[in-house]
C-alpha cells in the first residue's frame, strides 16, 4: 500500500525494524550514516536499497532538516555502494519514491539502486 510522503515518522516501519535488527536483511554495506541491503522483491539482477540511519520519511524531509554531515554521509554511501557493487561500468539506476503518486510503500527514506542488465526506458508508459 502506498503511503504519503509527509506526516510523523513511524518507528515501526519495516526499515526502522531492519535498522534495529528486528527483521533480517542481507546487508551489503553499513557505516555511521547509512545501511544498504538487498530488496526482498528484486526488480533487476542487482536491486539494493540504501537507507539513512536517521528517522527521515522522504527526500524532502531529509533535505530540509537533516544535518550536513548526515546528508553528505548518506549521499556518499549511495555512491560507494554503486562503486563497491561494480556498477559504475556498465551503469546503474537510482530511484527514490516519495508519496502516493510515486507509490512509496515504506515511510523511511530509501534509494533503490538497480543494475546488472540494460534497464530500458526510465518509466513504464
Ligand atoms: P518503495 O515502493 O517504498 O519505494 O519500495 C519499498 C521496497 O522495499 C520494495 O521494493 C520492497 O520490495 C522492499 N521491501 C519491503 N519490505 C521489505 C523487507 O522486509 N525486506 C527487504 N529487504 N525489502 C523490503
Amino acid at each position: 500500500m502506498a503511503v504519503a510522503a509527509t506526516g510523523d515518522y513511524d518507528d515501526n516501519n519495516i526499515f526502522a525494524r531492519i535498522l534495529r535488527g528486528e527483521i533480517p536483511s542481507q546487508r551489503v554495506f553499513e557505516n555511521d550514516w547509512a545501511v544498504a541491503f538487498h530488496d526482498i522483491n528484486p526488480q533487476a539482477p542487482v536491486h539494493v536499497l540504501v537507507i539513512p540511519r536517521g528517522r527521515w520519511r522522504s527526500w524532502a524531509d531529509f533535505a530540509a532538516r537533516a544535518g550536513e554531515a548526515e546528508i553528505a554521509g548518506f549521499v556518499r554511501a549511495v555512491g560507494q555502494v554503486a562503486h563497491d557493487l561494480g556498477l559504475e561500468e556498465p551503469g546503474y539506476r537510482l530511484l527514490a519514491n516519495a508519496g502516493l503518486d510515486a507509490h512509496q510503500e515504506v515511510p523511511h527514506l530509501h534509494v533503490h539502486l538497480f543494475g546488472g542488465r540494460p534497464l530500458g526506458p526510465m518509466l513504464a508508459r
